[in-house]
């Protein structure tokens, strides 16, 4: 094995070739011969090292933060809004495997990956602490499925003009107004309610 003549280039050329993997695929797409300013292995890219995949007992560390995780495609995305090529494109990574070792994690350190991002989190926990609070945050209260008529409602349905009883009866029945409740004022039948307005 040579090493490729790219300036810097640790990389072994390709057999038969004076270029790497990556400088000969460049070359091969017309991007032309190795220049002095290319990333090549091991030149700092983020937190980590152009080309290498940063793997110990803790988990594969992002390249973008840092951060040591299980999963890194989840996390990418996640925190880091890129996909999981656009990921390995920017750090060289393109060839080197992000997955930890089936064995690879030692288990007192063996955590699960947050559902949001895939870092590691507590035992006992399933989210991470961001991604708990951005969940809090969006989480509303359930709303009810139905709720009583007013007396108000029940006012206007027993006063209703019949051309305009559909309409109020629909609007009721979209605002979780049980139909039952309904029939029960305007004194129809459960059954002739459920024909005459079925629930959408
Ligand atoms: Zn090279
Ligand atoms: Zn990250
Ligand atoms: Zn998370």
């Amino acid at each position: 094995m040579t090493t490729c003549i790219g300036a810097r280039c640790p990389d072994d050329a390709l057999p038969g070739e004076r270029l790497c993997w990556r400088h000969q695929k460049r070359f091969e797409s017309g991007g032309g011969l190795p220049l002095v300013s290319d990333m090549v292995t091991g030149d700092p890219s983020g937190h980590g090292r152009y080309g290498l995949a940063d793997i110990d007992t803790y988990g594969v560390a992002c390249h973008e933060c840092g951060e040591r995780l299980i999963s890194v495609p989840a996390h990418v995305k996640k925190a880091h809004g890129m996909s999981i090529a656009e990921y390995r494109a920017k750090h060289g990574l393109e060839r080197v495997s992000l997955a930890l070792p089936p064995d690879g994690v030692e288990r007192r350190h063996r955590r699960r990956p947050c559902r949001g991002c895939g870092t590691p989190v507590e035992r006992n926990r399933r989210w991470c602490i961001p991604c708990a609070e951005a969940r809090d945050a969006t989480k509303q209260p359930p709303v009810p499925k139905r709720r009583p008529l007013t007396a108000e409602e029940a006012g206007l349905l027993s006063t209703c003009d019949p051309d305009d009883l559909p309409e109020l009866v629909r609007r009721l029945q979209g605002d979780r107004v049980p139909s039952n409740a309904i029939a029960r004022v305007i004194g129809m039948s459960p059954s002739d309610m459920s024909e005459r307005f079925p629930r959408r």
